[in-house]
């Protein structure tokens, strides 16, 4: 039920994939900076992290994929997936590891060569780890330009020791490229028309490829507006010469969302986020609501406290945040 509504926020919001060439510039496994990410994006690659927003068309070189668990399967880099054994207290398994020098191969990770911190430009950490599918040219490798030969353990360890400090520094930098935006006194919530910047626990964003962001005030709002965007925003407001890069929204879902885990105040995306839904001593900026933490421990540890149960962001849903939800009939809140 609910994937038909995003599907119908897809129709409404997102447009037709510009079609780009596809071709890989050919590289050789000894050179020590290939062009990544991949610009122009390569559209034959598809998905996107949820842990970080960031694409398959770019970032094919260090995409990884493995048996999903708690509603994820694929994420951009060595980073994200130490970032979501954090979240989740769980190691992923069935790993499969994009070769850096031939995106479109996929190897099991333990039949992996990972050079961790050559020159090569990696994802999401300075510390880059290039992923070989032979010993001999990953060691070669090495030689040639820097870094350090691992097995793919010992590339995850590595990942796993800085992630929080990278964290940090990757929050920084999304909120000044604007991957993550600050709402202003003047951004309204379009579900109810409260000003988001007055909750610094509840606000929560989407953004959609058109060149827009939407601030809600709480998850309730971001949820009933997911749910049936349509009756939010007007299609027609939506200017499609804003998109730049060209349209890569994977289907039936806005590009990016952002929430603020309840302990530490900080962004975080909504897609990896654990929630807590049913509390009946906790209540947010509009009542009942989907409490956001950074991972699944945290969210138990609330739940245990006050009431309610700790869900991944596939089981929330409006209705199941608002008991006898209901729809208004029409209500068109644009704030341009
Ligand atoms: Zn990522
Ligand atoms: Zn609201």
């Amino acid at each position: 039920m609910r994937s038909l509504k995003r599907r119908q926020f897809l129709k409404t919001l997102s447009l037709t994939p510009l079609s780009l060439a596809v071709f890989l510039p050919d590289v050789n496994a000894m050179d020590c900076k290939v062009p990544h990410p991949l610009m122009p994006p390569q559209t034959q690659f598809q998905g996107q992290c949820p842990v970080c927003g960031m694409v398959r068309p770019m970032w094919a070189r260090t995409w990884i994929r493995f048996n999903p668990y708690q509603g994820v399967e694929q994420v951009c880099s060595f980073h994200c997936l130490a970032d979501w054994r954090v979240k989740t207290g769980q190691d992923p398994t069935d790993i499969m590891l994009a070769v850096y020098h031939e995106p479109g191969k996929m190897i099991p990770a333990g039949s992996a060569f990972v050079v961790s911190g050559s020159v090569a430009a990696g994802t999401m950490s300075p510390v880059s780890k290039i992923v070989f599918d032979n010993r001999t040219t990953a060691a070669e490798f090495a030689q040639r330009c820097g870094g350090d030969l691992l097995d793919f353990s010992g590339a995850l360890a590595a990942a796993k020791s800085s992630v929080l400090k990278e964290n940090k520094m990757i929050k920084v930098r999304q909120i000044k490229k604007g991957k993550i935006v600050e709402p202003s006194e003047t951004d309204r919530c379009p579900v109810c028309n409260m000003v988001p910047a007055r909750y610094p626990y509840g606000k929560c964003q989407i953004q959609i490829k058109a060149g827009k962001t939407f601030h809600f005030c709480s998850t309730q709002c971001l949820f009933a507006f997911m749910g049936n965007a349509s009756l939010y925003v007007d299609p027609s407001n939506i200017d499609p010469s804003n998109i730049d890069p060209p349209n890569i929204d994977p289907p039936g879902e806005p590009f990016l969302i952002w929430v603020v885990d309840r302990n530490s105040g900080m962004w975080t995306s909504g897609r990896t986020a654990f929630y807590v839904i049913g509390s009946s001593k906790v209540f947010g900026p509009m009542g009942y609501e989907a409490f956001p933490f950074n991972s699944i421990a945290e969210a138990s540890e609330f739940a245990v406290e006050n009431g309610g149960t700790a869900v991944n962001y596939g089981d929330v849903a409006i209705e199941k945040i608002v008991p006898g939800w209901v729809y208004p009939l029409k209500i068109f809140r644009t704030e341009d």
